[in-house]
């Protein structure tokens, strides 16, 4: 195909651009079109990389007057509920990179395209800490706008809420810049509305006077799941904000990515955070200790060591996921998901989690976004790998045991963890809702913007 004959007219969008813009024809189609999720086959318009402000207007402007979509995305981490793109522009912000850090102000400003892992550390060696969550190769953007849960979370709240400034641009192609007193409303539906407004291009944001903390995992034998798991939910009940924990089943896949050491086995793991001191670290990991674990990474770390210690996998990988907030977490609930997950359940899944949240992130607060506060104490997330079709259907079938084991205390949704496409009126209160629509109705009413997790304007049925 020559450039004049680009489909949808796109051809004069390459000149306009500092950025590229990458056509089906192309040798490097495939890697620009890749999602985070390989399970995941994108097929847009057009690939679009703005190199800056100017350039996302441009893609904007252009997509609007031919009639196609624009869907941004960086790492394609929640790929999955994008469904079709056919007559969209997927604009990838991975060259809007800029990272600003003011320590006197505890401030943070980055590009869209920026990653936790090009913040995290920099924070870290100057003692502070932003509300990042379990992996490091997440956009900061797309981590922020659908809510921002991490390991900070009972003391500090959502990472949404710690956002102080949002730079788009919207349908009309204007850039604007956002916060609690220039469009309110626009600032409110971004912080937990995903990505429906506009194409963020940049963002501030708040950090905390963090030089360390005591934070590991300790691992053990998966036949003890239940022995565990049931001792952690005691455990849980006694601790403070300051502490955040996971209680886990993980089968590691014999794959090379995987540490030797846990490379093809299985365990149950509880992670732990606590905020304060050693002592204070210690005297409340004592009863989890006294279970006996055969690894125990806990130790006072710097934020730098959260990065990696969840495990999550840090390249591509074909997957499915599935998760609930859940209001609460009777015994009988650890006893139905060891059932699901546990050894003897035939499950594939590589982990099976439930996050303690609640804390700060079940109160809400003053000034907060769309996304509030999480609907429940508890957040579940299961994730298997999809290689292939008979590999997907069991892991899908995996998904749906410990999902469906779960269920009966499910209290709600969270954007940020639904990985197949859903209704987003399943992550607000009802009133929320309705809001976030009227607010989409206002700034893009035609819906230029593919969001992951689509919110129509309020004057749709
Ligand atoms: C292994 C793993 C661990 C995770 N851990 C956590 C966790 O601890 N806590 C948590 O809260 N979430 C977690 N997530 C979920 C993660 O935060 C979401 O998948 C998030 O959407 C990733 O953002 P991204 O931009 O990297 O992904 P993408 O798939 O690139 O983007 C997701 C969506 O965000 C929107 N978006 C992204 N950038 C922009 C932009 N510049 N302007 C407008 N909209 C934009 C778009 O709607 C896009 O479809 C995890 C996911 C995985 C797979």
């Amino acid at each position: 195909m020559s450039v004049l004959e680009r489909p949808y007219g796109l051809a004069s969008l390459t000149e306009s651009l500092q950025g590229s813009v990458v056509f089906p024809d192309h040798p490097s189609w495939d890697a620009a079109r890749e999602a985070y999720n390989l399970a995941i086959d994108q097929q847009p318009a057009a690939v679009a990389f703005p190199s800056d402000a100017r350039d996302v207007q441009a893609i904007v402007d252009h997509a609007r007057s031919r009639g196609l979509q624009v869907a941004p995305q960086r790492t394609g981490h929640n790929a999955g509920p994008l469904g079709s793109l056919d007559d969209v522009v997927l604009l990838k912000t991975d060259l809007l990179d800029e990272v600003a850090i003011d320590r006197d102000a505890l401030r943070a400003r980055v590009g869209a395209g920026v990653k936790w892992e090009k913040v995290v550390p920099r924070a870290s060696e100057l003692g502070l800490a932003a509300l990042h969550g379990s992996t490091p190769d997440v956009s900061i953007a797309g981590y922020g706008l659908g809510g921002g849960l991490g390991w900070y979370g009972r003391k500090h709240g959502l990472f949404t809420n710690s956002i102080t400034a949002i730079e788009l641009v919207t349908a009309d192609g204007e850039l604007r810049r956002v916060d609690a007193d220039n469009e309110p409303e626009l600032f409110w539906a971004l912080r937990g509305g995903g990505g429906n407004f506009g194409v963020v291009t940049a963002l501030e944001f708040r950090l905390f006077p963090i030089a360390e903390l005591y934070a590991g995992a300790l691992f053990f034998p998966w036949e003890r799941s239940a022995e565990v798991l049931h001792a952690w939910r005691n455990w849980i009940r006694s601790v403070p904000d300051e502490v955040a924990s996971v209680g886990r089943i993980m089968q590691f896949p014999p794959l090379e990515l995987v540490p030797e050491g846990l490379r093809g086995k299985s365990f149950a793991i509880v992670h732990a955070y606590s905020l304060g001191t050693e002592s204070e670290g210690i005297e409340r990991l004592a009863p989890l200790r006294a279970l006996g674990p055969v690894i125990d990474t806990v130790r006072m770390v710097p934020p730098i060591e959260l990065s990696e210690m969840h495990m999550d996998p840090p390249d591509p990988l074909p997957y499915l996921g599935e998760h609930l907030v859940l209001r609460d977490l009777p015994a009988a609930a650890i006893d139905d998901f060891v059932a699901a997950a546990g050894p003897g359940s035939g499950s594939g899944l590589v982990s099976a989690e439930v996050r303690h949240v609640g804390g700060a992130l079940g109160r809400g607060g003053e000034g907060h976004g769309a996304l509030d506060k999480l609907p429940g104490d508890f957040v579940y997330f299961g994730i298997g790998l999809a290689p292939d079709e008979a590999g997907e259907e069991a892991t899908r079938a995996s998904l749906h045991r410990v999902t469906d084991s779960l269920r009966p205390h499910r209290s709600g949704s969270y954007l940020n963890f639904e990985e197949d496409p859903a209704d987003a009126s399943s992550f607000y209160p009802a009133e929320t809702y309705r809001r976030l629509r009227a607010v989409k109705a206002d700034v893009d009413p035609d819906e230029l913007f593919r969001a992951n997790h689509v919110i129509p304007p309020a004057d749709r049925a």
